[in-house]
């Protein structure tokens, strides 16, 4: 059984909740790493979930940005720990763009000790993504594509489940049409909502280059999604009230299944 564990669904400068990050695990507890949020807080966040980066082999960066970057450089960290004791089995891949991987190695060399950099290579394996590159990922089939943002090369990927079903991350910018071919029809679409539409004066969302429940679920719609999960949302609206409201408002554009999740929810695929 496949599951999907949100560690954390907010945008960069939440204060209740963690940056935007997720696994999904495989039956035997392999996972694969979707982004790391903005820092240690992504060790504490393994622990709540029950996890281990022990069984982290495989992690993918979609862009450079702090509230997705700096958690990867813990999650670095804590394996290079565990390979000195001779804890951690085999390599940690790192999949990101060319860019990303600089600025990864770049931060690990300047605030982590020498004899852990000193994996990077040999155990720590850089393996740069571009638009369209396809691979294998734990059996599944996955391809990334540039998501088009004019902020930062950012991509998202698409894979093809274990289990058949098809999931798609669309990053932490809105749905651009230049993806529909990598994520129509899929039967999870991951993709960001900033806040309510109807709050869209309170919040703006559209000058940070980000959209609306409502703006996701039209998407939603349009790529003939089975189901899609909304996250990266601001943290000003009560964690207990976020859930409902959004969910309202996603249900006049979209038919199929809304997740909202909060931190830790964890989602069977
Ligand atoms: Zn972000």
């Amino acid at each position: 059984m496949e599951k999907l564990t949100m560690l954390g669904v907010g945008a960069a400068m939440v204060t209740n909740m963690y940056n935007t990050c997720f696994t999904i695990s495989r039956e035997d507890g392999e996972l694969f790493l979707v982004d790391g949020g903005g820092g240690n807080g992504l060790l504490r966040q393994f622990e709540k979930a029950g996890l281990s980066v022990l069984n982290v082999h495989h992690v993918f960066v979609s862009h450079n940005h702090s509230d997705h970057i700096l958690g990867v450089v813990w999650l670095v960290r804590a394996v290079c720990q565990h390979i000195r004791k001779e804890r951690y089995k085999g390599n940690l891949y790192v999949y990101a763009h060319q860019k990303s991987l600089d600025a990864l190695r770049t931060i690990c060399r300047l605030v982590m000790q020498p004899k852990l950099n000193a994996f990077f290579d040999s155990r720590i394996i850089m393996v740069p993504v571009s638009d369209g590159a396809q691979m294998d990922i734990l059996g599944r089939q996955t391809v990334f594509f540039d998501i088009q943002s004019v902020k930062e090369l950012q991509h998202g990927f698409s894979c093809r489940l274990l289990n058949g079903k098809k999931l798609s991350f669309l990053g932490d910018e809105p749905f651009c049409e230049y993806e529909r071919p990598f994520v129509e029809g899929s039967d999870y679409l991951l993709q960001e909502a900033y806040c309510l539409y109807s709050e869209k004066d309170k919040f703006r969302p559209y000058e940070k280059h980000h959209g609306t429940v409502l703006d996701s679920s039209r998407n939603a719609y349009s790529l003939k999604a089975q189901a899609t999960l909304l996250f990266h949302t601001e943290g000003k609206t009560p964690v207990e009230e976020r859930q409902w409201k959004y969910l309202a408002e996603a249900k006049q554009a979209f038919s199929g299944r809304v997740y909202v999740p909060n931190d830790l929810d964890t989602i069977v695929l």
